[in-house]
């Protein structure tokens, strides 16, 4: 049985894997104008400011387009296709790209937030449909 590639952490994501850690999605969000940004982003969208915290998300979104893997990206993987990939509009506003668990995917369909917890991996999040 094959697992997940690991995944690295580094100094700019250590506080988004110690939250999934915990079971909280994190976000950025600026502090000159408030406004929430993607888990990656490095400046604002609405006023480029660079001074952004991380701020807890509420885990809900809705499903805005996704593509299913259905070759492993190499043999190590190949019982883990067919997966999905998708890109998630959380209640927030930012879109963020997770795997899709569990659901038939469509457009719109309403998503809560899980967590992956591996044992000597990071912590993840994914999403499964909302009920
Ligand atoms: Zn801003």
């Amino acid at each position: 049985m094959s697992t997940w590639p690991p995944i690295e952490r580094d100094t700019k994501s250590a506080a988004f894997f110690d939250a999934a850690a915990a079971g909280t999605l994190v976000i950025k969000g600026c502090t000159h104008c408030g406004q929430t940004l993607s888990p990656e982003a490095a400046a604002c969208t609405a006023c480029g400011g660079t001074d952004l915290n991380w701020v807890d998300a509420e885990g809900t979104g809705t499903l805005i387009s996704w593509t299913v893997v259905h070759r492993a990206p190499n043999r190590a993987y190949t019982d883990l296709v067919p997966y999905t990939i998708g890109i998630v509009e959380l209640a927030e506003g930012p879109w963020l790209y997770a795997r899709i668990a569990g659901a038939e995917p469509s457009a719109g369909l309403p998503l809560r937030v899980d967590f992956v917890h591996t044992e000597g991996a990071e912590s993840h999040p994914i999403f499964r449909e909302a009920s």
